[in-house]
C-alpha cells in the first residue's frame, strides 16, 4: 500500500454507547459419530455462561455467509461441493467432519458470525466477537482440521470491499490477523501469501498440527511445555515486529484456548492467568492505536471442557473491560444515535 495512508483511523465516537456484540451459531449442531473428539457441546456452554455471567454482552444469532461472500476467499468449486454434499470421502476426512446439511449450514453461520462481528467493530463498537469461528486451517479450495471455510479470510476481504465502497479516500483497508491458537494458521497464511494488504501473524506450537506449515508474514514457533513468561515474551516481540512492518486498520484476533495447560492437544503450559494476560496484551495493543478488533474463539480441547470454556469466558470479560475503558474516555453521542449496521436478532 502507498505511503502516507491515513490508517489506522480513530474509532468513531458516534457509537460510543454501543454494547459489545457477540454472534453465535451453536444451535446449528452438526451430527458427529459418538466418541468424536470435536467438542461440540463447548459452544452452547460458552453462550450459557456468557449470558449468566456477563450481562453487558449483547449476543445475536449469526446469519449465514452467502456464496458471494465465501467466494472472496474460496473457489466456486469448493463452495459448491460443500453446499451440495459432493465432497469426496478424502476431503471429508481432511476436514474431520462427515458432510451433512447441518455441517454445511453451521460452516456458513460460523463465517457469518465473524462477518457480523467485523461489521460491528468497524461500524463503531470498536470491539465485537464470534462465539465460534477462527477456522484458520481452511484453504481456498479445501477444508482441514475441523475447519470448513476460513472465516478470517472471508472477513478480511469483505471488510476491505465494504471499506473501499465507503472510504475510497482513505485508501485500502489493511488487516492484521493475530492468530494465537496453538495450531498454525496454515490456511490463512496460504490464502494471503501474496497479499500485502493483510498481515498474518501466527504464534503456535512448533511440534503441533499442521505438520506441514505454510509461511505466514510472521511465524513464531514455540517449544512443547512453553510457559506463561516465555509465551508472553514471544508475544511482545511479535507485536513489536508487527508494529515495525505493518499499520492495520482492523485487527482480527484468534483467541484460541488450546495453549492452556489443561488442553489435550495443545502441548503448551499456559495458565488461566497467562492466557488472560495474553488477551489483555492484544486488546491493549489494539486499544492504544484505537484500531477496531474482532475476535473469534478457535480451538480448545480441554481434558475438562469447563476449563476451555473458562479460558474463553475470561477473554470476554477482558474484552468488556477494554470496551468500558474506551467508553469512559469517549464522549457520549449528543443525539443518542444508535448503530444500525448490524443484525442483532436475539439481543
Ligand atoms: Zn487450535
Amino acid at each position: 500500500m502507498a505511503a502516507g495512508t491515513q490508517w489506522p483511523a480513530p474509532i468513531s465516537p458516534l457509537h460510543a454507547n454501543a454494547p459489545v456484540h457477540a454472534y453465535y451459531a451453536d444451535h446449528f449442531v452438526l451430527p458427529l459419530p459418538s466418541g468424536h473428539r470435536f467438542p461440540m457441546a463447548k459452544y452452547a456452554r460458552l453462550r450459557e455462561r456468557l449470558a449468566a455471567e456477563l450481562p453487558g454482552l449483547c449476543m445475536g444469532e449469526a446469519l449465514p455467509a452467502s456464496n458471494g461472500e465465501l467466494a472472496l476467499a474460496h473457489t466456486p468449486a469448493y463452495i459448491e461441493a460443500v453446499a451440495s454434499g459432493s465432497l469426496s470421502a478424502a476431503a471429508q476426512r481432511e476436514i474431520g467432519f462427515p458432510w451433512s446439511p447441518a455441517m454445511a449450514e453451521r460452516a456458513r453461520r460460523s463465517v457469518g458470525a465473524t462477518l457480523l462481528a467485523c461489521r460491528a467493530a468497524m461500524g463503531g463498537a470498536g470491539l465485537a466477537a464470534n462465539l465460534a469461528g477462527g477456522t484458520h486451517h481452511a484453504y481456498a479450495d479445501k477444508g482441514s482440521g475441523f475447519c470448513v471455510f476460513n472465516d478470517f479470510a472471508v472477513a478480511s476481504r469483505l471488510m476491505q470491499t465494504e471499506h473501499a465502497r465507503t472510504q475510497r479516500a482513505r485508501g485500502p483497508l489493511r488487516v492484521a490477523i493475530v492468530d494465537l491458537d496453538v495450531h498454525q494458521g496454515n490456511g490463512t497464511a496460504r490464502i494471503f501469501a501474496h497479499d500485502d494488504s493483510v498481515f498474518t501473524l501466527s504464534l503456535h506450537g512448533a511440534k503441533n498440527f499442521p505438520f506441514r506449515k505454510e509461511p505466514s508474514d510472521l511465524d513464531v514457533e514455540l517449544p512443547d511445555g512453553c510457559d506463561d513468561a516465555a509465551y508472553l515474551e514471544a508475544l511482545e516481540r511479535a507485536l513489536e515486529e508487527l508494529d515495525r512492518r505493518f499499520e492495520p486498520g482492523l485487527v482480527l484476533y484468534l483467541a484460541g484456548a488450546d495453549p492452556h495447560e489443561g488442553d489435550r492437544l495443545g502441548r503448551l503450559k499456559l495458565s488461566f492467568d497467562g492466557l488472560e494476560a495474553r488477551d489483555r496484551r492484544v486488546m491493549d495493543w489494539a486499544w492504544r492505536k484505537r484500531i477496531p478488533l474482532a475476535f473469534a474463539m478457535g480451538g480448545g480441547y480441554g481434558h475438562d471442557m469447563e476449563a476451555t470454556v473458562q479460558v474463553q469466558v475470561n477473554t470476554y470479560r477482558t474484552a468488556l473491560q477494554y470496551h468500558q475503558r474506551w467508553r469512559a474516555v469517549t464522549p457520549a453521542p449528543a443525539t443518542g444515535a444508535t448503530p444500525t449496521r448490524w443484525h442483532n436478532a436475539a439481543a
